[in-house]
């Protein structure tokens, strides 16, 4: 079935949509993208996802193309229009058309594209393998542009080596997944992840499980930690607004939780939902 999608104010077909070859997203990677959730049909994490949109965007010295009303009307029409209950809505903004150069164009506007993918969000999740590999992106990992080649090569180099996704590690230590944020648990029960600075993404969905992690008494430690770390921790997850809480059972050929989902992803996968389900809108 043909997608309805939404390109620069009108909502078409897809075999119908066009974007300019000089559009800067397609030229330069110029262009700032977010994907939120569709969960029984409504947009989970949403307030989130269009606060870092707008920060992407202010970093980049760009505004909103439309304001945070008019952009969950939109997302909400496009998830009507294309009947979805379980998947996401893809948005990105780009600087918009101009001629080839390097400095931004002045009076141009901004291109702004959406578009649904279906997918099942609550299936059982039996937990994935992964490898480590350098991270070989730019020093703006904070910005949620659509420089997304790295990620692209690392998916492929874990797939060619029979795994499902890789952890990216910069000065001996991991920075997150490569579309994910990572974490460890302690034998002790303790919670490790990253803390958040320009070398990692600010995830909307781990702000959402830190926050229900912290509720459920369980203790949160935010700092750097190794391959070595991971691969002697008792459990291991990443979390992504399309994937929830995946469970790691894998590191570099090292087993984790017995090779199986460990409880406290398990527990945090669960919760995860309950709250999406009451506050998605
Ligand atoms: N890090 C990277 C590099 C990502 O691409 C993503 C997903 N877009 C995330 C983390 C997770 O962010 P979120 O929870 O907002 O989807």
């Amino acid at each position: 079935m043909s997608r309805t999608v939404y390109v620069d104010g009108a909502f078409v077909p897809e075999d119908e949509a066009k974007v300019s070859v000089f559009d800067r997203g397609f030229l330069f990677a110029d262009a700032v993208y977010e994907v939120t959730a569709v969960f029984g049909g409504k947009l989970l994490d949403f307030d989130g996802h269009m606060a870092r949109l707008e920060r992407s965007l202010g970093e980049l010295d760009m505004e909103m193309p439309v304001d945070r009303e008019k952009m969950l009307e939109l997302h909400r029409e496009l998830v009507k229009r294309n009947n979805v209950q379980d998947g996401c809505v893809y948005l990105q903004v780009t600087r918009g058309a101009a001629d080839r150069d390097f400095v931004f164009p002045k009076g141009v506007s901004q291109t702004l594209v959406m578009f649904t993918q279906n997918k099942t969000l609550t299936g059982e999740k039996k937990g994935i393998k992964v490898i480590s590999v350098p991270d070989i992106r730019w020093g703006r990992r904070d910005i949620k542009t659509v420089q997304l080649l790295a990620a692209s090569l690392n998916k492929m180099e874990a797939k060619k080596q029979g795994k499902d996704d890789t952890w990216l590690v910069e000065d001996g230590f991991v920075t997150e997944g490569s579309s994910n944020n990572v974490y460890i648990v302690t034998k002790e029960g303790k919670i490790v992840t990253r803390q958040l600075s320009r070398s990692i993404l600010p995830g909307i969905t781990r702000a959402a499980v830190l926050k229900l992690a912290a509720e459920q008494g369980l203790e949160i430690e935010e700092r750097p930690f190794t391959i070595d770390e991971a691969r002697n921790a008792a459990e291991a997850f990443a979390t992504s607004a399309t994937t929830f809480v995946t469970p790691v059972v894998e590191i570099d050929g090292a087993e984790l939780s017995g090779g199986v989902a460990g409880p406290i992803a398990k527990r945090l996968n669960e919760i995860y939902i309950e709250e999406g389900r009451k506050s998605a809108i």
